[in-house]
């Protein structure tokens, strides 16, 4: 309404007017599974359509649409749609994109378990699914199909960082009609904004930077207004994998230092690359550089991945003598956590296709929190410092 604002402001302030409630602050929380009609052809006017306002909170519930409306606003998309958890948000997209038979054209490394989705649809639907490192049109283009439903990408990848250039992917996808669908979990909204590069969907594990204090699971999906209502209608109405008012209530409250957050993430993360590539007990880093991606990302994130000179058993140990940092999957929360892909967030996948995606027993992934950087440094240096080292 009236002036455009930047992100940081509308992270705040963005969609929500206070005199539309009674003039609360911040955004309230309407804790109510049903809501009252106060006629009986009120209730048939709403079931119809011909009249807009709330019914039951499966259907909609007006906490779960500030976040929505929000979610929408900084991703820059027509409208969101809230859900349960990441993977409701995955699975309904896929859902609405693939049918028998279909084929979708994955990045070289997706989330574990919408690999292990797209397996049990691979066996429930006969679809079938390609993992590509998408370096290049002619690469991306000799893949695509008539069947092919979607392109479902995540950048940077999970967990080992490799950065896709949209812009790319967006071209080919264009000629073909393809649909492109990103997961943005790793940089938010606030470093990356894959509908300005031309995507067509944009999924979030809210679960993760959205919410930034580890205190919910939950997810959101961003698009054309005519696919979100599609998805509402069909998918996430009847298969209900809705999001609760209270976690839409801790999402909004989340958004709204989710840039002051980043910041900071960004800032430790850059620091902690540093010291991690002058120890001996590293191999390699993995951080993707925002500098390189044509300002398809404004900040590296706060996700570093590294190789440890070592096996599983020097990478456990690592595990094992952190103190501060906590032993933990999931990401982007206030405290730092520290995992291993290969026996953890990604065990699911075959060795085989793991060792292909870059996941080896020597990768650590380190999500960085909001701790002073130093602290975060002398607690994992002291665990370096006791990896035994084979060579
Ligand atoms: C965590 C995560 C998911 C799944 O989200 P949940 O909220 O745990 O269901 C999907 N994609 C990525 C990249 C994630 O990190």
């Amino acid at each position: 309404m009236g002036k455009k604002h930047r992100f940081e402001t509308n992270a705040v302030h963005g969609n929500y007017e206070s005199s539309q409630f009674l003039g609360s602050l911040t955004p309230p929380l309407f804790q109510t599974s049903t809501f009252t009609f106060d006629r009986a052809e009120t209730g048939e006017a709403r079931f119809s359509g011909a009249e807009e306002g709330m019914i039951y909170s499966r259907l909609g519930n007006p906490t779960v649409q500030l976040l929505e409306d929000k979610m929408a606003m900084l991703e820059g998309g027509e409208k969101a749609l809230a859900f349960g958890s990441g993977m409701a948000a995955v699975s309904s997209v896929l859902l609405h994109f693939v049918k028998q038979g279909s084929h979708v054209l994955c990045s070289k490394g997706i989330y574990g378990c919408t690999y292990g989705l797209l397996k049990w649809l691979q066996e429930k639907l006969d679809i079938t699914f390609d993992l590509l490192d998408m370096e290049s049109s002619e690469e991306i283009e000799k893949r695509l199909t008539e069947k092919t439903a979607c392109i479902f990408i995540e950048t940077p990848i999970n967990p080992t960082m490799e950065v896709i250039n949209l812009k790319t992917v967006v071209e080919s996808a264009k000629k073909y009609n393809v649909p492109v669908v990103v997961d943005n979990t790793f940089c938010s909204p606030y470093l990356q904004r894959p509908i300005e590069w031309g995507c067509d969907v944009v999924i979030h594990s809210a679960t993760k930077y959205i919410g930034g204090h580890g205190d919910v699971i939950a997810g959101v999906v961003v698009g054309k207004e005519d696919l979100i209502n599609e998805i509402a209608r069909h998918i996430r109405k009847d298969i209900g994998g809705v999001m609760s008012p209270f976690d839409a209530w801790l999402l909004l409250r989340g958004l709204k230092t989710l840039p002051v957050r980043m910041e900071r993430h960004c800032e430790n993360a850059m620091k902690l690359e540093e010291k991690l590539i002058a120890h001996h007990a590293v191999e390699e880093v993995i951080y993707p550089k925002a500098e390189s991606t044509n300002g398809q990302m404004s900040g590296s994130g706060g996700i570093i991945s590294f190789k440890i000179r070592g096996s599983k058993e020097e990478a456990q140990k690592l595990l094992n003598s952190v103190q501060l940092i906590k032993v933990a999957v999931s990401l982007g929360d206030t405290e730092t956590l520290i995992q291993h892909p290969a026996t953890m967030t990604h065990a699911i996948v075959p060795e085989e296709e793991r060792i292909k995606m870059g996941i080896t027993d020597q990768l650590i992934r380190l999500s960085v929190g909001l701790e002073a950087w130093d602290d975060i440094w002398e607690d994992l240096e002291q665990a370096l410092n006791q990896v035994s080292l084979k060579d």
